[in-house]
């Protein structure tokens, strides 16, 4: 019965939202009457709870598109591991659901399908890149979703809709089947509308996966452990370069009282320093660019998805089949990461961003040598009106300014919701130690 309520509501929903690339229907319903037939235990809290997945993640027999007309045919052959992970859990996929083009960019406006509106304001981006996923549930068309986050592009949706988004700790969450954009950036995550629901979700996707070679070892603990804890005796870090030029007042003013609120709970927030952050956006786009300029190169017509016709040789298939099947903005980051790595170029660019990308990691390992958390804006502004940056390229890669350094360390960061601006929900974002999930949740749990 959810089920068949949740998907006869995403359609109901759907004219408005346009959340949604594929509603999986039929086999979700089959899944939810086996579980029927199977029963729940007790012990299984996620059993036959619907959960929607951002189309970047493959699911087998399930259209995965990552929003591009390059694979606007493309039905996998196998699961995601964490869609096997999502199965192991009993979860029900009901959907896969609209992002930015291979998650490129920063609205969900590159989606070669369609424009998703914010759950707030319909003349709103919902962000990006995992603005279905995070307008989905925040819209109430699901309970939770999976998103992936590689320089923003969970915590960002979610601070735009007023929800939770994680982005784990690189090599939390296995990235096999995840559409690479930039491998070493790359991390799946969950968005939902509360912390134990995120908590909850982070236990079952989490964990080692011998198919991916950079998923780590380390132990999962139980992410709802500390829950209740509180926050009293933490000791919160609060960059000054975070609310500097380029943030709102109104995100200021939000995120300044809730750093108060944390005090009152008990905590210690101290200004702090991350003088590299501002190089952020620069290395990233170096560095993202070069590693997608490389990831990309298997969409040749051949061997996945869509393939131009009138050619007359190979060459052909490859230039008319990338020429068509790519849109704009991937094309922009395949030539500008084509160039960062080439020959002549290498040393001054690519290799220069990865020693920049070693200080901004020691900035953050010098905060935690001190403080157990760091707290900030998850996005300088409030979600920012459908077609207003999407012709200014620069302008929407700044609005990653806020996240993108976190992902350049590896680092865990979430966005919680916040209070409001100008009718429009603020993000604050907590970042933690490497494999220090448990101690966000902690602290997001005690600010809900
Ligand atoms: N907006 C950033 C970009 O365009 C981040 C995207 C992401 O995290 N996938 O690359």
């Amino acid at each position: 019965d959810l089920t068949a309520s949740t998907i006869a509501r995403i359609k109901e929903t759907e004219p408005q939202v346009e959340a949604f690339i594929t509603v999986s229907e039929e086999k979700a319903l089959t899944q939810a009457k086996a579980l029927d037939l199977k029963g729940i235990t007790e012990a299984n809290v996620l059993a036959g709870i619907p959960i929607g997945i951002k189309d970047n993640i493959v699911t087998k027999d399930i259209l995965t598109t990552a929003a591009s007309k390059i694979l606007s045919n493309f039905e996998p052959i196998y699961d995601a591991t964490v869609m096997d992970k999502v199965y192991q859990a009993d979860m029900i996929p009901v959907g896969k659901l609209n992002m930015d083009e291979f998650a490129m960019g920063g609205s969900s406006e590159t989606s070669y399908f369609k424009k998703t509106k914010n759950a707030w304001d319909e003349s709103k981006v919902p962000g990006g890149s995992s603005g279905g996923s995070a307008a989905a549930v925040a819209a109430g068309q699901i309970p939770v979703s999976l998103g992936s986050d590689t320089g923003g592009s969970i915590r960002q949706p979610a601070a735009f809709n007023g929800i939770v988004g994680m982005k784990p700790t690189y090599g939390r969450v296995s990235r096999f089947g995840l559409i690479a954009f930039a491998s070493s950036l790359d991390q799946i995550g969950p968005l939902t509308r509360n912390v134990k629901d995120n908590a909850l979700t982070l236990n079952a996707i989490s964990g080692y996966d011998e198919k991916d070679g950079t998923s780590s070892g380390i132990s999962v603990p139980d992410f709802t452990a500390n829950l209740e804890k509180g926050v009293q005796g933490l000791k919160i870090g609060l960059p000054k370069e975070y609310l500097g030029e380029g943030v709102e007042p109104g995100v200021k003013a939000a995120i300044e009282k809730a750093a108060a609120t944390f005090e009152k709970l008990g905590a210690t927030v101290e200004e702090v320093s991350l003088p590299h952050s501002k190089y952020g956006v620069a290395v990233y786009y170096i560095i993202a660019s070069s590693e997608a300029s490389s990831n990309l190169q298997r969409f040749d017509g051949i061997r996945y998805g869509f393939r131009a016709e009138d050619v007359e040789n190979l060459e052909d298939v490859y230039v008319k089949s990338r020429s068509e099947g790519f849109g704009t903005e991937v094309k922009r980051r395949i030539m500008l990461g084509t160039f960062s790595l080439s020959a002549g170029y290498y040393d001054a660019y690519f290799k220069k961003a990865g020693q920049v990308r070693t200080l901004i990691k020691q900035d953050f390992d010098k905060v935690f040598n001190d403080y157990d958390l760091i707290i900030g804006p998850a996005s300088p502004t409030v979600a920012f009106g459908l077609g207003e940056k999407i012709n200014d390229p620069v302008t929407m890669y700044m609005s990653d300014i806020l996240t993108i350094p976190v992902n350049l360390a590896g680092l865990p960061g979430m966005s919680i919701p916040a209070g409001f601006s100008e009718g429009l929900p603020v993000g604050l974002q907590i970042i933690g130690k490497q494999f220090d999930e448990a101690t966000m949740y902690q602290a997001a749990a005690a600010f809900e």
